[in-house]
């Protein structure tokens, strides 16, 4: 029993670190995605500065080719056509970092419902555990009520009372030495 005891002592223990562990990623999640919400309000602040820069590049290009088909002098385009390939490239980067810091959540939720998972496994376990001990203190305690029935069935057995004056006599005693009266 106390091997199954210290078993009991060490699945509790294990339950209440396993506890401890998961209510502290919950915590560290926690500002994490506060963090992530930060990240996300920079992100979509730095598209739409690319977005605006990206529609005033379009517009000055449309300018310079409208000219140019004006006036039939040929401009400089190539350092406006740059500045717009620089800046789709910023807008790609920008999805492709979101599209990790998305893979990267799913991975942290996955891993979250994993620990939450063992905790209410190893929890089930345990009240199992304790289930089955109290079953078996159950039939330990009908085991001994048993004996002491026994025990005193044995005792009542090996001993007589003497019918008139009611002390309680060795079973096959012929005479009561109390009242002298002659015992069947
Ligand atoms: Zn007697």
């Amino acid at each position: 029993m106390s091997d199954f005891f210290d078993k009991l002592t060490k699945q509790g223990k294990a339950l209440w670190e396993s506890a401890v562990s998961t209510a502290s990623d919950l915590a560290e999640s926690a500002k994490e995605t506060a963090n992530d919400l930060i990240d996300q309000g920079k992100d979509k602040a730095e598209e739409l500065k690319l977005k605006g820069q990206q529609k005033d590049l379009f517009l000055k290009l449309g300018e310079l080719v409208f000219n140019e088909a004006v006036n039939g002098e040929e401009a400089d385009k190539e350092s406006v056509i740059e500045e717009l390939k620089d800046v789709a490239a910023s807008l790609l980067a920008l999805d492709e970092k979101r599209a990790a810091a998305l893979a990267a959540k799913e991975a942290v939720d996955e891993a979250e419902e994993a620990v939450e998972e063992t905790v209410e496994e190893a929890k089930e376990e345990l009240e199992e555990a304790v289930d089955d001990t109290v079953d078996t203190l159950g039939e330990i305690k009908d085991s001994i009520e048993e004996a002491i029935e026994s025990v005193e069935d044995k005792a009542e057995e090996a001993t007589i009372t003497c019918p008139v004056c009611g002390v309680v006599l060795p079973a096959g005693t012929k005479v009561c030495p109390v009242c002298g009266v002659e015992l069947g």
